[in-house]
């Protein structure tokens, strides 16, 4: 039902327009605004790209939504999502038509990776690093063998390939390109030997864009770019329990002298290291997209809540506002050494918010490993929740500063 509506849409809009931008910044100022013009409003979108946000977010509704709690207790996408994405015509959105694509542009798909994190972030990542990743290296460096070959395995729902975007390893995350895969010529083809981590999708995906080096004597610069699949001997390692987006599968790949014939090299040998840094910029939006949306979708959940749920005589929601403006006030009044109980309220207050930005930070500072559940940093953050609730919530701190400084200041 939605295939049909994205499939009618017409061919790329704003990406035309963004390309003749780029050029034309570096002239005038009056040259710059007929080009934003052109780009058109941040805020209105177009009839086709409201019609798929309307398309995703009945997917997403409808068809993500009643699994998602199940997908992160048993850490385990549904595979009938994957087929839905597939059907609906959401994993080739840039992909042209003869290749079983929507031929829609960047920006559609960066509102269907907003749409789909409002309700599942993990659904989300999924059709983002397939779009905007795997699907994107192929259209701008394949050759048109490859685009002929690999795009429709990944964008028709009768192939339904998911694929993976391969570079990091144990030893190489921010450093991506001090990665020690290699790949060895032997005859027509190239061995691959080593190890990849932290690869999404990687648990269902049929597909692998692999980084590896052809010659670790020119470093970053033998860096070169093959596409595989998983039958050619690719090991699924280990599958990561993480603290969030669960049931998007997170695994360490192994390849033990996988064969891959040398036509699978994409963007030709020691190109590589060009295509992840091209790529990865632009990936980068569908995060921004997906930590979006994530935002929107926890804001429409807990909201309405707050209107609902009365304490006091009245809904919660009425408390919000006036008590942080208060609060900010009373902070201002601590400097000055005002009374205890106050202060009390204040330092509770304001340590379970250092408690929840400082272990969160901690998770950061361990990079991946601060993101799986093995070392443990993660649940000080889980467990800081809980200093905003038990023995009186942190909205109640703030209605004990605001009935003193309402005492204080009120005639
Ligand atoms: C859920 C998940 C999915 C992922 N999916 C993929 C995928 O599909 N494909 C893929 O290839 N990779 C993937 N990754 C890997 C991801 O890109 C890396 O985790 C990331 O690049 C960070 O690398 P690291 O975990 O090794 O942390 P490290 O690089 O070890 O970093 C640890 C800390 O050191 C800091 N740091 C490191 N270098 C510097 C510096 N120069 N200056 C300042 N601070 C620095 C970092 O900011 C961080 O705070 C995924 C990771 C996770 C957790």
């Amino acid at each position: 039902m939605f295939r049909n509506t994205l499939s009618r849409s017409p061919k790329c809009i704003v990406s035309r327009s963004s390309v003749s931008a780029a050029r034309t910044f570096s002239v005038t100022r009056h040259h710059r605004s007929e080009q934003l013009a052109q780009i058109g409003s941040l805020n209105v979108f177009t009839e086709e790209k409201e019609m798929i946000r309307e398309t995703v977010r009945r997917f997403a509704t409808e068809v993500v939504q009643p699994k998602v709690r199940e997908m992160d207790e048993n850490e385990q996408m549904d595979t009938s999502i994957i087929q839905g994405l597939f059907q609906q015509g959401l994993m080739g959105f840039e992909t042209a038509s003869i290749h079983g694509g929507s031929e829609s542009s960047f920006t559609s798909t960066i509102i269907a990776i907003e749409e789909l994190a409002k309700v599942d972030p993990s659904v989300s990542v999924l059709c983002d690093v397939h779009n905007t990743l795997v699907n994107t290296v192929l259209r701008k460096y394949g050759n048109e063998e490859q685009k002929d070959k690999w795009l429709s395995l990944l964008s028709t729902e009768k192939a339904g390939n998911l694929g993976s975007f391969c570079l990091s390893e144990p030893a190489s995350g921010s450093d991506a390109f001090a990665l020690q895969t290699k790949a060895s010529k032997v005859g027509n083809d190239y061995v691959l030997n080593g190890t990849k981590m932290w690869i999404t999708n990687s648990y269902e995906a049929e597909v692998f864009l692999i980084f590896a080096n052809i010659n670790p004597a020119k470093g970053y610069k033998g860096i070169t770019c093959f596409i595989a699949t998983k039958d050619m001997g690719i090991e699924i390692a280990k599958k990561e329990q993480k603290l969030g987006i669960r049931a998007s599968s997170t695994c360490t790949l192994n390849f033990d002298n996988v064969k891959i014939p040398k036509e699978n090299i994409i963007g030709g040998e020691g190109k590589g290291y060009k295509i992840a840094i091209e790529i990865l910029n632009e990936g980068c939006i569908g995060i921004a997209a997906q930590m979006l949306g994530l935002a929107q979708g926890a804001f429409s959940l807990s909201v309405p809540y707050t209107y609902t749920r009365t304490q006091f005589g009245q809904p919660i929601g009425n408390f919000q506002g006036i008590r942080k403006l208060l609060t900010y006030n009373a902070a201002r009044r601590k400097e000055n050494g005002l009374p205890f109980v106050k202060e009390v309220a204040m330092a509770k207050w304001y340590a379970s918010k250092v408690a929840e930005s400082v272990s969160g930070k901690a998770i950061e500072w361990m990079g991946g490993t601060g993101f799986t559940r093995e070392t443990g940093v993660e649940k000080f953050w889980r467990d800081s929740k809980i200093g905003a609730i038990y023995e009186g919530t942190s909205n109640i701190q703030l209605s004990t500063i605001a009935k003193f400084i309402q005492k204080e200041y009120s005639p």
